[in-house]
């Protein structure tokens, strides 16, 4: 039994803190959702404002790839 209570104290404890609660690029704070971006090999973790906003400057640059 309290082994039991201890894993879940645990797993608690690593939830906490693996689960990411700030915006890498503007540091705010998630309230519920976050995006996951993989930018120059590292996986960022934005809020849906910067997520908008790097979605536009990723498809700038494929069209800028593109046709550029
Ligand atoms: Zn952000």
């Amino acid at each position: 039994m309290v082994l039991i209570i201890a894993g879940i104290i645990v797993l608690f404890i690593i939830g906490v803190f693996f689960i990411p609660r700030r915006c890498d690029v503007c540091g705010i704070g998630f309230k519920r959702k976050y995006y996951t971006w993989e930018i120059e090999g590292k996986k960022q973790h934005l809020c849906p404002n910067c997520n908008s906003r790097m979605s536009r400057r990723v498809s700038s640059k494929k069209f800028t790839d593109r046709f550029g």
